[in-house]
């Protein structure tokens, strides 16, 4: 298949980088996501892909957000200002016309962190606690992308049916109680709001309240775990992210596993591929399938 081209679009950055046969990325550069319509992400697009796409054989994308039918659909629109139905492969295609291939960044990372585990495991759960929490799930070792494109957003199953309404328009969504921006949120009746990153200094430094609110989050993420082991059999969890890689978090994690009965426990280690994890799972997945 020769080099292609991995595209990892999120809410804040969009990143670029040759992906070489072995696996090895190059020239990476990144831009900021705009903050606008569809004619900005188009424009932002034309700006990231122009560079490369005489020096590749095709395109691989991971994207935050639902992908179906070629199709990029935010799930919340506080991510890409809302996009829905925006023509993400058609849009591709007319900047350079090579083949493309279209990912969930959640089940593009879970694949390249699947790679890593294969000999391992046959079923297994990437998570990422960050801005957002995220997923993709591998059953019988292949990635499960769902026809709909929603297979791994197990950031939107439910935590706590009386929490904090999610971006989605649920309200007490995973996301809405573990996530960065829900940690962050969780201090706005504080005298001075904290970010996420300040939640885990304070908490460090024996902080009770902060303390509290990571244990919330924690705790969403370990019973969510439990969940996704009993309805899928799953044999190995990995947990990534800004939050799911911070210090302390994957040992809360796997305490508050402690407290359930066996048969709900999975193991769960960290994140192996960090900020490159969309780049190289959608460029895995384009040469399995193109
Ligand atoms: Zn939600």
């Amino acid at each position: 298949m020769g080099k292609g081209l991995a595209l990892d679009i999120g809410g804040t950055k969009i990143a670029a980088a040759i992906v070489m046969e072995s696996g090895v990325l190059a020239n990476r550069q990144q831009i900021a996501t705009p903050r606008g319509d569809a004619r900005q992400l188009s424009a932002a697009l034309e700006t990231v892909i122009a560079p490369y796409r005489h020096q590749v054989d095709f395109i691989a994308v991971a994207s935050t957000g639902i992908i179906s039918k070629g199709l990029l659909t935010a799930l919340n629109p506080a991510n890409l200002g809302g996009l829905a139905d925006f023509p993400l492969q058609d849009c591709i295609q007319s900047i350079a016309d090579l083949p493309c291939v279209l990912l969930n960044d959640g089940q593009a990372a879970a694949w390249a962190e699947y790679q890593l585990l294969k000999e391992q495991c046959d079923n297994a759960l990437y998570v990422t606690v960050s801005t957002g929490v995220g997923g993709g799930i591998i059953l019988n070792k292949k990635l499960l992308v769902g026809n709909g494109g929603l297979a791994g957003h197990i950031g939107h199953t439910l935590s706590d049916p009386l929490g904090p309404l999610c971006g989605c328009g649920r309200r007490g969504c995973v996301e809405s109680v573990a996530s960065g921006t829900a940690i962050g949120a969780a201090t706005h009746g504080w005298a001075q709001p904290l970010s996420a990153a300040h939640v885990f200094t304070m908490a460090r430094e024996g902080h009770t309240p902060a303390e509290n609110i990571l244990h919330r989050s924690a705790t969403a993420i370990a019973q969510m775990l439990a969940d996704m082991r009993i309805a899928l059999d799953l044999e190995q969890a990995i947990l990534g992210g800004s939050v799911g890689l911070a210090e302390g978090y994957l040992e809360r994690v796997t305490s508050l596993q402690t407290d359930l009965p066996d048969i709900y426990r999975i193991p769960v280690q960290a994140a192996y591929h960090q900020q490159d994890s969309g780049l190289l799972g959608a460029a895995l997945w384009a040469r399995a399938i193109l």
